[in-house]
């Protein structure tokens, strides 16, 4: 019998997402967290939160932030620590953005082992670098309403124009070629080490991404709760 997508039961390990910009990462990352009613942790917002609320971390992130500049592995690891020792995350969690790097993952590794977790299921979204390149030149982004749209796959009913509240559409400078190629490229110089690190662990899932997001998110679905239960 194909499992149940309606009422997965409870997940009971961390899931990490893996995949470049535009395999829709955050989208299944926060569908999965959803579905298994468990947080989903962005690292991103996170620390945005420790900012606006202006806890310590917060005041140290803050600086970093405001010059740009990527916040230190020793604030991010602090906080992802002290974020899954709260109850909400007894039963497991999504990461979104974390961990970037080995060291950061191996860190991650002994945490979990640490608090009693079963080994993290990664899920790499993997996509043919012309099919992403598309989906992200194609990304057009409403400018009343934040709208997204895309001219080749969900292109809007009138050139230009959003559907929902006629709003002007316009590509986001970051999503132009020549800053997308370099963007794709350091992602995957930054990645490639992580994703062989856990697919050396035998924790690596690959999921073909170019297809819908519907079936997409399936398609994770299926396979977190392929492994669910097991160690
Ligand atoms: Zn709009």
């Amino acid at each position: 019998m194909a499992p149940d997508t309606r009422h997965p039961d409870k997940l009971d390990r961390a899931v990490i997402f893996l995949g470049p910009p535009g395999a829709g990462k955050g989208t299944q990352a926060m569908e999965l967290a959803k579905k298994y009613g468990v947080p989903h942790l962005s690292t991103g917002d996170m620390l945005r939160e420790h900012v606006s609320k202006g806890t310590p971390l917060g005041a140290k992130a803050k600086p970093i932030m405001e010059r740009g500049e990527l916040v230190p592995d020793s604030l991010v690891l602090q906080m992802v620590a002290e974020r899954i020792e709260r109850q909400d995350c007894s039963h497991g969690f999504v990461f979104d953005g974390f961990p970037r790097t080995v060291v950061q993952a191996k860190y991650l590794g002994e945490l979990l082992k640490h608090h009693g977790y079963k080994r993290p299921f990664v899920i790499h979204l993997v996509i043919d670098p012309s099919v992403l390149m598309r989906r992200l030149t194609g990304r057009r982004t409403c400018k009343v309403g934040g709208e997204i749209y895309n001219i080749y796959e969900r292109p809007p009913k009138a050139e230009g124009i959003c559907d929902k509240d006629g709003g002007e559409l316009m590509q986001r400078p970051d999503d132009r070629e020549e800053v997308i190629g370099p963007r794709l490229h350091a992602y995957e110089k930054q990645t490639a080490p992580l994703a062989a690190y856990y697919r050396r662990l035998g924790l690596l899932h690959d999921i073909d991404a170019a297809k819908s997001v519907d079936e997409v998110g399936r398609q994770v679905l299926q396979s977190v709760q392929s492994v669910r239960g097991a160690k």
